[in-house]
């Protein structure tokens, strides 16, 4: 009787608010769902791609099964595991730039779901799954942490606690066009473990919204790995892509 009414609900709500493109209001069949012409305009990551950090390669490329590319094969990867949904682009930034300092907040529904996608390939299962922390300065200016919101869904398509306490996230300044070495530098000792109990011998996915050149996610690893994680896999909405 419950499920019966509920689904009547449904019906009601998609009556009265027909689900739309979030993106660009057209209509869609299901809630949260980009239209064909949106989903089509991303450039979204596919193989051929390194079996580590997920860098794509050009699909007429053939580079065997297990392909790297030339950071992974040279052991300076951020982490062993990462994936990211798409290309950081202009298309792929005229949604994050909403998504993360416009309110644009359901577009975590889409882009999770992308980001899942993109995981398909992973083969060691995580225990938990931590979205990359927010200074608490930042948190209150913008009112909620960007990859909290991506991190949720995953969560529980996945069946696996979120961890949002452990660790804690010191304030600096923007990182915004400054060089990889600059980068690395600025986001040296920012982390803290507050909960190694919670760390221990864990296998733990990182959820962010973007990676730039991956120092954020070499940071919190290698602080992740004092604490005694075993692993430290990672997943982006978007990646920026430098020929290498
Ligand atoms: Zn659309
Ligand atoms: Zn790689």
């Amino acid at each position: 009787m419950f499920k019966v009414l509920l689904k009547f609900c449904y019906k009601v709500v998609d009556f009265l608010f027909p689900p739309s493109c979030p993106l660009c209001g057209a209509p869609v069949s299901l809630h949260g769902e980009l239209c064909s012409d949106c989903w089509s305009s991303f450039n979204w990551i596919s193989n051929p791609k390194c079996i580590k950090c997920g860098y794509p390669f050009p699909a007429d490329i053939d580079l065997g099964l297990e392909p790297l590319c030339p950071n992974c094969a040279a052991g300076k990867s951020a982490l062993d595991f990462v994936r990211s949904a798409c290309v950081y682009d202009d298309v792929s930034k005229a949604a994050m730039l909403p998504f993360k300092h416009g309110g644009k907040v359901k577009y975590c529904n889409f882009m999770s779901r992308a980001m899942m996608w993109a995981m398909q390939d992973m083969k060691d299962f995580p225990d938990v799954i931590m979205p990359v922390p927010l200074a608490w300065r930042r948190l209150f200016h913008r009112g909620y942490n960007q990859a909290t919101l991506l991190a949720r869904p995953i969560s529980k398509v996945m069946g696996l606690k979120l961890d949002l306490d452990s660790v804690k996230r010191m304030y600096r300044h923007d990182m915004g066009h400054k060089n990889p070495a600059q980068r690395a530098e600025n986001i040296h000792g920012v982390f803290k473990v507050i909960k190694p109990d919670k760390i221990c011998g864990k296998k733990i996915l990182l959820v962010d919204d973007v990676m730039t050149t991956g120092a954020t996610f070499s940071e919190l690893k290698q602080v992740l790995l004092k604490a005694g994680a075993s692993a430290v896999y990672g997943v982006v909405f978007c990646r920026v892509v430098k020929a290498i």
